[in-house]
């Protein structure tokens, strides 16, 4: 009876093995789980070990898992005997991606107040979730596209606006560029002095920016909010750093992290010098498209709303079209903070 009243919910943000947990009073009362499962709190009596279910189990026993301030305590205690970085320590930025850019001034510094990112100031634990229905009246979900190396994020976002104009389009950026005759300011770009770009930046306006060719570009927040006036699904494409920015309750982002397939290096016959060359810089280039997906992983995956594995371009187009309608469709787990 106790199962059916809980309702306090918790995404957890790390994985968990009862059986390699010394602490825990009882291996084989725990519940293990994996990053991102949704877990059902049946209680909170005790403040070192919670009983809890994972959703979507059919067993109806809860078992032990280890409290928010508990797993904390233990992690702080790691980080302090050097077996755990420190997660407030800068972190290294992800290579390899789209276009040379620089965060604004904030995410630089770390510290967005309007953020909840459960990875900006605390460790990864656990974070309280609530399931979230977009009402027809309410602004559509922001929709964020992050990639790792060779997922070409960008084209993937202009083919399905492309294909579907009216319902989805892409936030209109500022450039500092000078205009070209067939272009419209507000359409292609907001084009802007150099002077003011550099004020918007003091005044925090971008998500993101960067520069191409000795001129400034970037996407504001406002260029954001004015698709989604327009009752229209904005995609983004954004560098995973942009995401603290970006977790708010006012765009309720939904994030994608599309990831390129990479197929296993063959052990080939040898050939020619010259061809040998060639398959071993094919090796190198596939190993570095790895190591990104695993660094964004690691750092940004307990952010990750869905994982699409890009094939090609055209069905990783049609899969994320399928998300695209389901999201107004369907019911979601978002952080509690966002709805209340
Ligand atoms: P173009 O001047 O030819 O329209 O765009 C040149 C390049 O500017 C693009 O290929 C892209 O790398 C960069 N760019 C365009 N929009 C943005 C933006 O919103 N942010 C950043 N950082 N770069 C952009």
């Amino acid at each position: 009876d106790r199962l059916k009243e809980s309702k306090v919910y918790m995404r957890a943000l790390f994985d968990y093995i009862p059986l390699e947990d010394k602490a825990t009073p009882c291996q084989e009362a725990g519940l293990p789980f994996k990053r991102g499962d949704i877990l059902q709190v049946v209680s909170q009596d005790d403040s070192t070990w919670w009983q809890a279910k994972r959703v979507g189990d059919s067993n109806l026993r809860a078992g032990l898992i280890p409290s928010k301030q508990f797993q904390e305590r233990r992690l702080a205690y790691r980080m302090k005997m050097g077996t755990l970085p420190n997660p407030k320590s800068p972190k290294k930025p992800v290579s390899g991606l789209r276009r040379s850019f620089r965060l604004s001034r904030k995410d630089r510094q770390g510290s967005s107040g309007e953020c909840s990112d459960p990875g900006a100031s605390e460790f990864l634990t656990y974070e309280e979730v609530t399931r979230y229905q977009q009402r027809p009246s309410e602004r559509p979900r922001l929709v964020v596209l992050i990639g790792s190396l060779g997922a070409r994020i960008n084209e993937l976002k202009q083919r399905v606006i492309a294909e579907n104009p009216h319902c989805y389009a892409v936030a209109v950026p500022h450039t500092t560029r000078p205009k070209k005759p067939h272009e419209k300011d507000g359409v292609e770009y907001h084009f802007v002095t150099k002077q003011q770009f550099d004020a918007d930046i003091l005044n925090n306006k971008f998500i993101e920016h960067g520069e191409y060719k000795e001129n400034q570009y970037g996407t504001s927040i406002e260029a954001i909010r004015s698709i989604q006036a327009k009752n229209k699904m904005c995609i983004v494409d954004v560098q995973p750093e942009a995401l603290k920015r970006l977790r708010t309750a006012e765009f309720k982002p939904y994030v994608i992290f599309v990831k390129p397939r990479v197929p296993e290096s063959r052990r080939r016959p040898s050939v020619s010098p010259c061809i040998n060359q060639y398959f071993l810089q094919q090796d190198e280039d596939l190993q570095e498209m790895r190591q990104s997906a695993l660094q964004i992983d690691q750092q940004y995956g307990h952010l990750v709303d869905r994982v699409l594995i890009k094939e090609d371009s055209a069905s990783a187009c049609a899969e994320l079209q399928g998300i695209l309608e389901s999201l107004e469709q369907e019911s979601f787990w978002v952080p509690v903070s966002w709805v209340r």
